[in-house]
């Protein structure tokens, strides 16, 4: 999971098809169950460390993208 500084991001829409899960989406597009996930997107956007340098994803990245309800996960 990777979270975007909403004040940093300038709404190129660039990273929407990039995102191989399709996680991401213009703020006026995001579905009605996922609101919540603007909030955490702004608190964990700035906490989190920025990304400054591509990287490999993680190892376990294929094992999760397809579980569903992962936030019970998420570690803070
Ligand atoms: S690529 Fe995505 S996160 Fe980066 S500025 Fe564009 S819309 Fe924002």
């Amino acid at each position: 999971m990777l979270a975007i500084e909403p004040d940093e991001c300038i709404d190129c829409a660039v990273c929407i098809p990039e995102c191989p899960v399709n996680a991401i989406y213009a703020e006026e597009d995001v579905p009605q169950d996922q609101l919540k996930f603007v909030k955490l997107n702004v608190e964990l956007s700035r906490a989190w460390p920025t990304i400054t340098r591509m990287k490999p994803h993680p190892a376990d990245a294929d094992e999760w993208r397809d579980v569903k309800d992962k936030l019970q996960y998420l570690e803070r």
